[in-house]
């Protein structure tokens, strides 16, 4: 009886196995940090950083060392994918410390992450995508799992060399696309796929949901069932988004998919 409790508390605690054919599940980390899991796969995005810019939400001390030591439902990570190199979605210390504790998982990301992670460790497995600038879509495909990557130019001038990437998953039958920091254009958007991939969760920063125009063009050319809002500043107040979405709040939290 012991045996099986203790067995049952860990298989609750540690696996996804216990998750049914269609289930999905989402945690929101902080900042744009999320945890997809689902009966095949955990993957994880941008999930360690420590730059908060004096505004933006971070994660607790106890909960980074769970994602690094692999405790509880961060203990099987299958994919840990980065949207691109700045300090509020990566820091490349916390993931070199992850990497040496998961060397099962593989990083996803693009040659400026990659590079930086060698620095720290000189091999673990990785998959470099490289998509031009608002061109093409890089697919990599797995058991059970796609993970496609689209570079969405960032915002400001300084940092159109930064590889930004929106991540589209396709985990079963469900799609998932994150958009890291994709700057807010129109006609960048509408020259984008997003709209043939059937999205059923989709994660936008804060600026693609205050403008006047962003309602009907992402209903258009992001085409999502849901849309979730992530990446915003403390304080911040929620009657300023005009689209029909969902703010994540409360760090480290599983989301209401219905
Ligand atoms: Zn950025």
């Amino acid at each position: 009886m012991r045996i099986a409790l203790v067995f049952f508390i860990s298989f609750i605690l540690t696996s996804n196995s216990n998750l049914s054919a269609q289930e999905l599940r989402i945690k929101y980390l902080a900042n744009e940090g999320l945890l997809i899991m689902d009966k095949d796969n955990n993957v994880l995005i941008d999930p360690l950083f420590e730059e908060d810019f004096g505004i933006y939400q971070t994660l607790s001390k106890k909960v980074q060392d769970s994602i690094i030591y692999g405790i509880g439902v961060y203990k099987n990570v299958d994919y840990l994918l980065i949207s691109h190199e700045h300090r509020d979605h990566f820091s490349q210390d916390l993931v070199t410390q992850f990497i040496l504790n998961h060397p099962e998982t593989t990083i996803v990301s693009s040659d400026q992450v990659l590079s930086q992670l060698r620095t720290g460790v000189a091999t673990f497995p990785y998959i470099q995508h490289d998509p031009d600038l608002n061109q093409n879509v890089v697919t990599s495909t797995f058991a059970n799992i796609t993970i496609s990557s689209y570079w969405f130019r960032h915002p400001y001038e300084k940092n159109f060399q930064i590889k930004n990437y929106v991540f589209i998953l396709k985990m079963n039958d469900t799609t998932i696309a994150h958009f890291g920091d994709s700057e807010w254009n129109a006609n960048l958007l509408k020259k984008a796929p997003f709209r043939n991939y059937n999205i059923n969760y989709v994660f936008l920063p804060l600026w693609y949901c205050i403008k006047k125009e962003s309602p009907q063009l992402i209903e258009e050319y992001i085409h999502s069932d849901a849309y979730y809002v992530f990446h915003y500043p403390k304080g911040f107040d929620k009657s300023k988004i005009l689209l029909d979405s969902k703010l994540l709040s409360g760090t480290n939290s599983w989301l209401d998919l219905k």
